[in-house]
Parts: structure tokens; sequence; C-alpha cells
């Protein structure tokens, strides 16, 4: 379900322009707009889905593609390592209410946290 208020579904139907890093018939990755690291992307599901408090088993599939996906990009990105982030409901930081997945790395910083 696309979901027409929804930030994330206007990027995943193009009708907000962004830096597409991967595209399939499930998922989008693309530069996040706003990096906190030399390379930040987000990995979402086409599907409008809030967050990780709303998934049940009915999303494990999406999930794991999504999870195998993060280190695929970010070696292809230059990374050798990276760290994920998955904020989930407002309490947890989650702006955007369209499950997204943070993958960012490429810091001296970063790798000495
Ligand atoms: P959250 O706090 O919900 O986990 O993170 C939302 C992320 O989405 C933020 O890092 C923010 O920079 C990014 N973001 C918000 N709006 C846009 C946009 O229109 N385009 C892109 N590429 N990223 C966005
Ligand atoms: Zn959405």
């Amino acid at each position: 379900m696309l979901m027409d208020n929804c930030i994330f579904c206007k990027i995943s139907k193009k009708e907000i322009p962004s830096t597409i890093i991967y595209e399939d018939e499930e998922m989008l990755a693309f530069k996040d707009i706003n990096p906190i690291d030399k390379v930040h992307f987000l990995i979402i599901p086409k599907e409008h889905i809030i967050n990780l408090i709303e998934c049940n088993s009915d999303h494990q599939d999406i999930l794991s593609k999504m999870l195998l996906l993060a280190p695929k990009l970010a070696k292809e990105s230059g990374l050798k390592g990276f760290r994920m982030m998955i904020n989930s409901g407002k309490e947890g930081g989650q702006e955007v209410f369209h499950i997204h997945f943070h993958v960012y790395g490429g810091s001296e910083k970063l790798a000495k946290l």
C-alpha cells in the first residue's frame, strides 16, 4: 500500500527526487539528504510499512532482504565496515514513518566508537 502523504512513498514513486543507489521490485536504497557520515544511505521497502514495531512474521521476507542488501551496498559504496540504525517509533527518534534502515560509515570517528 502506498500512502499519499508519505515522503518515502513519494521517493519510491519518483515524485520526489533522490539519489537512488539500488532498486528492485520490492526495495529501494537512496542517499540520505542530510548525511551523518561520509557514506549514509537508507534502505526502504516499496510497501508502506510504518516501522519495526508494526512488523510481524508476514514481514520476515522483506526485512531479511533489506538486511542482506546493506552489506552489499556498503561494499559497493567503498565501505569496509558500516553501522546500521533503525529508529523505531517517535520515542526511538523516528521522524519519517515509513520503515527505513540507516546504513552509514566511512569516518575515522565511527571506527573508534
Ligand atoms: P529517521 O529519524 O526517521 O530515522 O530518519 C529519517 C531520515 O530521512 C533522516 O536521516 C533524513 O535526513 C532523511 N530524509 C528526510 N527527508 C528526506 C528526503 O526527502 N530525501 C532524502 N534523501 N532523505 C530524507
Ligand atoms: Zn510510505
